[in-house]
Parts: structure tokens; sequence; C-alpha cells
């Protein structure tokens, strides 16, 4: 029953703690099967399943704990009721034993109370003997046989005679009385154990007829209790093997919940690989475009790196430079302080300048300090002229699109070398261009 018992808790101990690991598999894979419907229903499932099982598992133990209690009380009656009929055999014996010893005082009390007896009528025998003997002497021959006595001797003879007679009935007398007497109390004796033996004898037999009672039913009840018990050991096997079969589908959930896991994260691995390709493509895509559209820059302004950059919309005008020689502000040349109202960016001659928005060209012009320049109207007030320009590109009324080449880079005008000045008005205000095109 222990064995049972033990191998039954450690059952359940194995179970619970799957079932546990099954809770912590299912809790932590919830947010894993959450793009797959279908799996999160199987684990749905198998979360009900588990907790189900988990349920059994509980009723389970309490009812081999129940059993186990039954078992442990029917032990216990057993053993009580063996220890109970142990003592009613040793009372039992008891009993016997009494009544035994009673019987054998109630057998020598009866046959000494018969010895008194037959003591008594022997002497009453002899005595009667003396009597008949001394009656057939008549008092008188007694006398006469003193008075007639010839001689003294004679006499004496006589005398010593009727002495002996008389000593002999007195002592046959008093033995006659002592023999009466015992036999008297021999018998009272014989009376009083003879009912006290009885009555012993009689609480014996009631004693004995008790235990024996006690004990076909003590037998009864035992062998009830061994039945209960030997159904209890039936029980708590059948718990066990029940309880062994929730293990195993625990196990099996488990492993099936495993492969879903594993599938659900190889599923996981592959999206994510799938998108991390998605990713790269489109990058490829991205870069592919962006050279395409580089080479076409390059195809109509034969360099453009940067120049189709800029965040507010406004592009570099010299895509191949950056080579800014001076910005806008005061400055000195040669002692004298002057205002610098536009960009100069230094280039070879003959460098693409591209407008730096889309607009309208309104002026393809020159002059002595501005040399060959192009001035384009972007809307709202804003204009931009590019100047010391070698040769243009454009036609005044032409609509140019950002990045389309306006001019070439010269040296025309009040120039010191080749460069493009750029400078950007708005509503007639000379603004700094690098507002615009500094971004
Ligand atoms: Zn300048």
């Amino acid at each position: 029953m222990r064995v049972i018992n033990k191998s039954g808790a450690n059952a359940f101990v194995r179970a619970m703690s799957i079932i546990l690991c099954l809770i912590l598999i299912i809790g932590s894979s919830v947010s894993l099967s959450a793009n797959s419907s279908k799996t999160s229903q199987q684990l749905s499932k198998a979360r009900d399943k588990a907790k189900q099982i988990q349920k059994q598992l509980a009723n389970s133990q309490s009812e081999l704990k129940k059993l186990k209690n039954l078992a442990d009380k029917r032990s216990g009656d057993l053993a009580w009721l063996n220890q109970r009929t142990k003592d009613q055999q040793k009372a039992y014996e008891d009993a016997l034993r009494r009544k035994d010893s009673a019987l054998i005082v109630m057998e020598q009390t009866t046959s000494e109370y018969e010895a008194a007896v037959q003591e008594f009528e022997d002497q009453k025998e002899i005595y009667g003997e003396r009597l008949a003997l001394m009656y057939q002497l008549p008092e008188k021959s007694i006398l006469e046989a003193l008075m007639s006595s010839e001689d003294l001797q004679t006499y004496f003879t006589n005398h010593r005679l009727m002495k002996i007679i008389s000593d002999t009935d007195e002592l046959m007398l008093s033995r006659l009385q002592a023999a009466e007497k015992h036999a008297e109390e021999m018998k009272e004796a014989a009376e009083a154990s003879y009912e006290d033996m009885e009555k012993l004898v009689a609480e014996a037999d009631q004693l004995l007829a008790d235990i024996k009672a006690d004990r076909d039913i003590s037998a009864k009840k035992l062998k009830k209790a061994e039945s209960a018990l030997s159904k209890a050991e039936e029980e708590s096997l059948l718990w066990a093997s029940e309880m062994k079969k929730m293990e195993e589908n625990v196990s099996f959930l488990q492993k099936k919940y495993k492969k879903q896991l594993s599938a659900e994260e190889a599923k996981r691995k592959a999206d994510a690989e799938a998108k991390r390709k998605a990713a790269e493509e489109a990058r490829a895509k991205k870069e592919a475009a962006k050279k395409e559209a580089g080479k076409k820059a390059e195809t109509k302004n034969k360099k453009s790196v940067k120049a189709s950059s800029g965040k507010s919309g406004w592009l570099w005008p010299v895509p191949s430079s950056r080579n800014i020689t001076s910005y806008y502000g005061y400055r000195h040349i040669f002692g004298s302080r002057r205002f610098h109202y536009g960009v100069d960016i230094a280039a070879p001659v003959g460098t693409k300048i591209v407008a730096i928005k889309s607009g309208v060209v309104l002026i393809c012009g020159s002059n002595r300090v501005s040399g060959k320049y192009v001035s384009i109207d972007h809307g709202q007030g804003i204009i931009s002229s590019y100047r010391h320009l070698s040769g243009f590109a454009v036609k005044a009324g032409q609509r140019v699109s950002a990045g389309q080449t306006v001019g070439y880079m010269g040296s025309t005008g009040r120039s010191t070398g080749p460069h493009l000045h750029i400078d950007i008005s708005v509503s007639g205000r000379y603004v700094n261009p690098m507002r615009y095109i500094g971004r």
C-alpha cells in the first residue's frame, strides 16, 4: 500500500512539474502564436487540455489521499482487531483455566466430603458394633460379672475391662462425633465451594460465549476490513494507472506542443528572413534607382552627385563642386570693406550649372559687372541669378525644372577667375542664398 501511494505521489509530482512546464511554454509562446490564428487555436486547445488534466490530476491526488487514509484506517482496524482477537483469546484461555480450576476444586471438595462421610459411617459402624457387643451383655451381667469375681485379680480384670470398654466407648463416641462434625463441615464447605465454583464456571461460560460472539463479529469485521483494504489498494492502483495515463497525455501534449513551437519558431525565423531579404531588395532597388537617377542627371548635367539632394527641395547649383570661395556678407578686398550679396562657387570653365528649383527663365542677359547671367523666377517673389557664365543652356521665358542645366561656368564680367556667383532675392531684397541651397 505504501509503495503504491509513494509511486502514485511521485507520479503526481512528475505530472505536476510537466504541467507547470507546459503552462510556462504555453504562456511564453502566446506572443509567438499571434501571427497564426490556426496555431493560436491549437495552443488555446492545448492550454485548455493542460488545465483540464491539471484539474484531473488534482482530483486524483485528493482521491488517492482519501484512499490512502482509508487504507491506513483499514490497516489500523486490522491491527486493532488482531490485537483485540489476541486479547480475547487470552481472556478465553484464562476463563477456561479458571473453569477447569473451579471444576477441580469442586471435585476435591466433593471427594473430601465423601471421605468424611465415609469416615463417619465407619465410626458409626464401629460404635454400633461396640454397642451391640455391650448390649449383648446386660448391665446386671456386668455387675454380676463384677460381683462374681472370684478373686481380686478377676475383679480388677473385670473392672479394667469395664474401664476399657468405657474408655473405648468414650473414644469411639468422640471419634464418631468428630467424624460427623467433619463430615458436616465438609458438606458445608463442599456445598459453598460448589456454589462458588458453579458461579465461576457459569461466569466463565458466559465470558466464553461473549468472547466467542465478539470473536465472530471481530472475524467478520476483520474480513470486511481486509476486503476494504484490498479494494482501496485496487483503487489506488487504478488511480496510479490513471495518473500515469494523464502523465503520458501531458508528455504527449508537451511533445506535440514542442513541435508546434518549433514550427512556430521556424516560421517566425523564415518570416524574419523574408522580411530582411525584402528590405535588402528594396534597398538595392532604391540604390539602383538612385544610381539610375544619378546617371540620368549626369546625362543631362554631365556630373551629378549631390545636386539632387537638398532637404528643402532647393538644389545646389554646381553639382560637381562644393568649393565655396566667398560667402554672402561683408568682405575686405584690397583694404576696402564691401558687401557681397551672393555666394561664389569655383569650378572649371564649362562646368554645368543647374536651376536650384523649378521656375521660369526671366532673363538670359549680360552686363559689365555680372557678365553673362541667367535669372529664374521660382514664384512667391523668389528669384535666383547665376552670374559670370561662359554660356547659356536656356532661353528667356523657358520653363525649367530643378536640376536642369541653365548655363556653364565662366569668368565673364567683373571676375578674377572661373566661378559662379549665385544670388537669391525675395521680393526685390537680396538674402543669404545658403538659407536655401546650403541645407
Ligand atoms: Zn560674387
